[in-house]
């Protein structure tokens, strides 16, 4: 059979590489790092172990209906457990919001807070729900080769029975006043990379499934799920080279004849990028066998990046949940130091995950784990010498917040920026989370999922169809392994 190399370890590299293997293929993946899993690494130090991208568990009909591909299921692999409640936020002044895991509780708080908002919570829902089932069934698993592939009675009908181009944001406002609800509404869609101001309103498909399928965690952490996949992979046959960047993809005469790793050509039949497409494009490719110019990515809206501490602290902390967001500063200014005029936020609104809330495997006995994130615009120049001043801000507000002491009982510290996504994954700009999934970089209009000019060529990943997360980066790996083996079947 054709030998198809994988270039990166992260969530799409191994779905691609599960998907060519069942196929019958002889496939390996080559990661430039020791470690596979990409941006969900984990670490293991002093008795804590970090995960070190993404910690939400959202989606996990995706996550299920991967595993099935393969006769599997995740509790297969990992144990996973609902968390309840779902997660909370913190404003400036009143109580957190606690996000209940069940619906039902979801609209009694949305009535409590503001009256006659269940009812129209649950209108929201409906139209989330249909945007959701018509998504999964006809939209986010096509490859978006040509918008052909969209124009069904059903796509067609449900767009028109919902507002799939207005912006997210004047959606949710016209569901809902109170600013804890609008809040709540479109922090979902921050995940796609863009303020809710330019996300089309399609995206409400995550908050019906954010709030009916509940938020999941996999017991000993998220980066289960990279073992679980590798273990699948191994076991149809892929192999892995770690530790083994690709300098270059070799091209003759518009197909890819090779990769370069070590100065030495390494001979294959077939490429799938997951690196992220950038670095494949403009470092991997020679100018000709290109599918943009440098100037295209320089006009692309990049998810943010971000400042991440890893933090252990040598006790437990009050009033904390697995998951809690710190919305007590104005929303829009760090909005704006994202996206408009980019620059180190001020105050900025930030992210904690306490996995030790949940599961006591992720750090010493009766210590917390904790991750905070702060996000950043991508390309700002990192200057590690902030660090250290942010980790300061961050947790002055969280023991605020929180009513209890923690800065001093941090035995552990670490933080992660810019420089480490470049350096670590080739990341343009520093970016966490790839591309943003706005109006004008959805579905057709995102990078392709195919080499226009080199046939044997195809890119997986977060920077293009369907976008950032871990699900999508699943079901892009999933497109780019069945557009390789049609391409495969067809020339042969
Ligand atoms: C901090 C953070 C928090 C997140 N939180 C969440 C969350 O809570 N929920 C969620 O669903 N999603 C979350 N995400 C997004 C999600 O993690 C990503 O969308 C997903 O993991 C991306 O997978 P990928 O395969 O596209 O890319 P990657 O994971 O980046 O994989 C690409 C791989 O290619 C490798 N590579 C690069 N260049 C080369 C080369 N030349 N040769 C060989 N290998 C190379 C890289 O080292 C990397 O391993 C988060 C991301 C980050 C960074």
């Amino acid at each position: 059979m054709p030998q198809i190399s994988i270039i990166g370890s992260g969530f799409s590299g191994l779905s691609a590489a599960c998907y060519a293997a069942k196929a019958g293929y002889d496939v390996t993946v080559f990661e430039k790092n020791s470690a596979i899993g990409g941006r969900a690494r984990s670490f293991s130090e002093d008795g804590f172990t970090f995960d070190m991208g993404p910690s939400w568990y959202w989606m996990p009909d995706v996550f299920e209906k991967f595993f099935a591909d393969f006769g599997k299921k995740p509790s297969d692999y990992y144990e996973l457990v609902k968390l309840s409640p779902s997660f909370q936020i913190f404003f400036n002044e009143g109580a957190p919001l606690v996000v209940p895991s069940e619906l039902n509780d979801l609209y009694t708080l949305f009535e409590s807070i503001e009256k006659g908002s269940a009812a129209r919570l649950r209108d929201f829902m409906a139209e989330g729900e249909l945007k959701y089932k018509v998504a999964m069934k006809s939209l986010i698993y096509k490859p978006s080769n040509s918008w052909a592939e969209f124009a069904s009675v059903e796509v067609i009908s449900a767009a028109l029975k919902t507002d799939i181009f207005r912006s997210m944001g004047a959606y949710t406002r016209s569901f809902f006043k109170d600013p804890r609800l609008i809040s709540l509404m479109e922090f979902p869609v921050i995940f796609l990379g863009a303020m809710p101001d330019k996300i089309p309103a399609l995206y409400s498909l995550m908050n019906y499934s954010a709030y009916t399928m509940g938020t999941w965690y996999p017991m000993r952490g998220m980066f289960q799920i990279i073992k679980a996949m590798e273990e699948l992979a191994r076991s149809l046959g892929v192999k892995f080279q770690t530790g083994v960047p690709v300098e270059k993809i070799v091209v003759l005469e518009k197909k890819v004849t090779g990769l370069l790793l070590n100065q030495k050509l390494y001979k294959t039949d077939l490429v799938i990028a997951s690196a992220d497409y950038h670095h494949v494009e403009q470092h991997l490719l020679d100018e000709p066998s290109r599918n943009f110019k440098a100037d295209y990515w320089d006009k692309k809206i990049m998810a943010p990046s971000s400042l991440i501490f890893f933090i252990g602290v040598n006790k437990k902390i009050k009033n904390l949940l697995h998951h809690n967001l710190l919305f007590d500063t104005d929303f829009n200014k760090h909005a704006s130091q994202i996206y408009k005029t980019p620059q180190w936020p001020d105050e900025p609104l930030f992210y904690v995950s306490c996995p030790t809330k949940t599961d006591d495997t992720v750090a010493p006995d009766g210590m917390e784990n904790l991750f905070i994130l702060i996000p950043l615009a991508a390309g700002l120049k990192d200057e590690p010498a902030l660090h250290e001043s942010y980790f300061q801000k961050v947790i002055n507000r969280l023991e605020k917040l929180c009513n209890d002491s923690i800065a001093g009982h941090v035995v552990y510290k670490k933080s992660y920026c810019l420089n480490d996504f470049q350096q670590d994954y080739n990341a343009y700009k520093g970016n966490a989370y790839g591309l943003a999934n706005t109006l004008g970089q959805t579905a057709v209009f995102k990078p392709g999922i195919r080499n226009k000019k080199v046939k044997n060529l195809f890119y997986a990943g977060q920077l293009t169809v369907p976008g950032p997360g871990v699900p999508p980066a699943l079901i892009s790996g999933k497109i780019a392994a069945n557009e390789a083996i049609k391409h495969l079947t067809k020339t042969r």
